[in-house]
């Protein structure tokens, strides 16, 4: 027997930025069609006009091609199983709702909000109690046809258990009891997720349905659906949810951080959706550092762990660091390009020679500003610098080594790296001095301060012979070497 081919699908409501968690049952659904040679498919659900937010629809579009993961069918890019958008499916559903009347698994339902209010508890819960199923077939005809206000429900069973087995989280029963006949078309004709997610599903040939575990508890509700309309149940994968700590989940709602939001700060894409797949599941071998290639190869459901997951920011970037130390200098340069903007240095250095200085002492292109902007910040500075019991350095010794650095610095007729290296070594000798005596003198008197990125060398490189000269000489001024 020829294997069906395998199809996921990321199915989001576009209420906003794609968050963390959205995205990674994205890469999920695409990592495990990928991996199995399948399709992996984009459906927008926007049927809930109430939390739709202009412009998000793009954004997801948008943030999962900027994450790489792409989709073989979808709104923007076409397929055979369209529309992808449920809006725009509203026949489909009623021609389906109308179906599942006929074979019981529905029914019309035109209580009044009175009639429904009526139904609730001590504790304000309303359920409700299947009024309407029992209407004869010529009063539900009467009503539609005088054009009374309806929602159809699903006929849910009164007793009885829904089983089904979950690839994560093994076998998952629901009692019937314990639900309740909900709302499948909505009084303004759309369709609920409850019911869309179904025919959808069904209908765009989804071989395994990926979501979070939110979902766990209502899938036998669907399921009921399946077996009604005497379609072939989807293999179920719902994954555990990302925590922000340990007692809170990381949520769209709460305005937690969205993967735009972290591009923004100068993480490393590679890094985000590297980080993200590690959220929940553990490759073979503990790989930590994968492209979406060698994640792909590597995917396997065993990985994934029922247990919520904690999002780690430090963890991911320091995994972006990781990305960060592999670049070409020129690379560093082209995508933190909008960071080096942003920092007073820009136009004025040599930004590979930055990049050089940078790429092995930031996680983030973010940090970039904050790293250089020392360079363009020189001006009076505490003269106690210059003592420093390891290194056996005080001010006596800068007022011997700052007018004879300065005399040979300004001697150099190129001032690279290797040039000044060889030639500082050079004056540690002759002054008959310790290495760190000389260089932590210099680096002082040329930056004005206790730490930098990069040692001397690389500073007075990249400040170029005129700055530095002019730095030397404010120094020597500030501590009366002369
Ligand atoms: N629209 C649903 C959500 O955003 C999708 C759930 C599913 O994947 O079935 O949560």
């Amino acid at each position: 027997m020829k294997e069906q081919k395998v199809r996921t699908r990321f199915a989001p409501s576009p209420t906003g930025y794609l968050h963390i968690g959205g995205l990674r049952t994205a890469l999920y659904g695409y990592l495990f069609a990928k991996k199995h040679g399948g399709d992996f498919i984009l459906r927008i659900e926007d049927t809930d006009l109430q939390r739709y937010v202009e412009g998000s629809v793009e954004i997801i579009y948008d943030t999962l091609k900027d994450a790489g993961i792409l989709y073989d069918e979808g709104p923007d890019v076409g397929g055979d199983f369209g529309p992808y958008v449920q809006s725009e499916r509203r026949d489909i559903y009623h021609k389906y709702a109308q179906e599942l009347i006929r074979r019981g698994g529905a029914y019309y339902c035109f209580c009044d909000k009175e009639r429904i209010e009526s139904l609730r508890d001590e504790n304000g819960n309303c359920r409700y109690d299947k009024h309407c199923l029992h209407l004869s077939e010529k009063e539900i005809e009467e009503k539609l046809k005088s054009g009374v206000p309806y929602v159809i429900r699903q006929n849910i069973p009164e007793t009885g258990t829904g089983s089904y087995h979950d690839l994560v989280y093994g076998d998952i029963s629901v009692d019937f009891k314990d639900m309740e006949d909900g709302i499948l078309i909505k009084s303004d004709g759309m369709p609920t997720y409850n019911f869309a997610n179904v025919v959808d599903d069904h209908l765009m040939g989804i071989t395994h349905v990926i979501r979070g575990s939110e979902y766990l508890s209502s899938t036998p509700k669907y399921n009921l659906m399946y077996d009604a309309f005497g379609w072939e149940r989807p293999v179920y994968i719902h994954l555990p949810p990302i925590m922000k700590d340990e007692r809170h989940k990381l949520s769209k709602r709460n305005g937690d951080a969205s993967y735009a939001d972290f591009v923004e700060k100068g993480f490393v894409k590679e890094a985000i959706v590297n980080y993200i797949a590690l959220l929940g599941w553990s490759p073979k071998e503990n790989a930590e550092k994968m492209t979406l290639a060698e994640m792909v190869e590597k995917f396997s459901l065993d990985g994934i762990s029922k247990s919520p997951s904690i999002f780690d920011e430090t963890k991911m970037r320091w995994l972006s660091g990781e990305y960060i130390k592999e670049m070409s200098d020129e690379e560093f340069v082209s995508r933190g390009l909008e960071f080096f903007k942003k920092s007073k240095v820009y136009g004025k250095y040599d930004l590979n020679k930055l990049a050089a200085l940078l790429k092995t002492r930031v996680e983030t292109f973010g940090e970039i500003p904050e790293k250089v902007d020392f360079l363009e910040e020189f001006g009076p500075y505490d003269p106690a610098l210059f003592t420093h019991k390891k290194m056996k350095t005080d001010l006596e010794v800068a007022k011997k080594v700052l007018p004879a650095a300065r005399e040979l610095l300004a001697s150099l007729p190129s001032f690279d790296f290797q040039t000044l290296h060889d030639e500082l070594m050079a004056l540690v000798a002759r002054l008959g001095m310790k290495n760190g005596q000389v260089l932590w003198c210099v680096r002082v008197a040329i930056s004005g301060r206790e730490s930098t990125p990069g040692g001397v060398m690389e500073l007075a490189e990249i400040l170029g012979k005129e700055e530095t000269l002019r730095r030397m000489d404010f120094s020597i001024g500030m501590i009366g070497a002369k």
